[in-house]
């Protein structure tokens, strides 16, 4: 079996979107590219996380087409593969169901910049409009929406968070749902004051150069 350390890496993130309570069930679908050999390393479809082991990942080219393993691949990989396709800094995409985004994702209502973390993911987190789960059309819909933010809403569905690993791009996934929890909270017993452009600016500057 090839790509163990990979797979390993995809089964633990699996486990970590249920304890981390960004899905629920077998909800939501990991990936990783792999340049150098073209292929992209996805969640099998309906397999709960917790069950899921190293040899039920697959292993897909940017085609679609399985290239090892005996699963049936995430029906979001169109959703995983157009993004490695199209795009050169994108090397891992996390998509989820996380509850408080997706209470704004059917809204179809910007998380707004309430909070400077939002400032990692973009000016604010966006939602797309809807399109059928499982689609090429959802993964068209996103790919051309998101532009150059990290992660947004996907309309009456979900989020979608992409990185240059998965830890940042799970990261991203778990900080949308920190802020939706925040702007939905912060709703509840107020209006929350909103950082301006400006200050925005500051914060994307900031984050362009954070880490070491
Ligand atoms: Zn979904």
């Amino acid at each position: 079996m090839n790509y163990q350390t990979e797979r390993a890496e995809i089964v633990a993130y699996g486990k970590k979107l249920i304890t981390e309570r960004l899905t629920t069930g077998t909800g939501g679908n990991i990936s990783r590219y792999l340049p150098a050999e073209q292929v992209m390393l996805i969640s099998p479809s309906g397999i709960p996380y917790f069950e899921t082991q190293p040899e039920d990942i697959v292993v897909m080219d940017l085609a679609g087409n399985v290239v090892e393993g005996t699963r049936k691949p995430s029906s979001e990989y169109e959703l995983h593969s157009i993004f490695y396709r199209e795009r050169q800094d994108v090397f891992s995409v996390v998509h989820t169901h996380s509850e408080y985004a997706t209470t704004f994702a059917c809204l179809h209502q910007a998380i707004e910049p309430l909070h400077y973390i939002i400032g990692s993911i973009g000016e604010k987190v966006r939602c797309c409009a809807y399109k059928t789960y499982g689609t090429f059309e959802l993964a068209q819909e996103a790919f051309d929406f998101i532009q150059q933010d990290h992660g947004i809403l996907l309309g009456n569905h979900g989020v979608l968070a992409i990185g240059k690993d998965v830890e940042s791009a799970f990261s991203v996934a778990k900080d949308i749902e920190f802020l939706a929890k925040l702007d939905y909270r912060a709703r509840c017993i107020g209006q929350p004051v909103l950082l301006n452009e400006e200050q925005m600016q500051v914060v994307i500057e900031k984050f362009a150069t954070y880490g070491q």
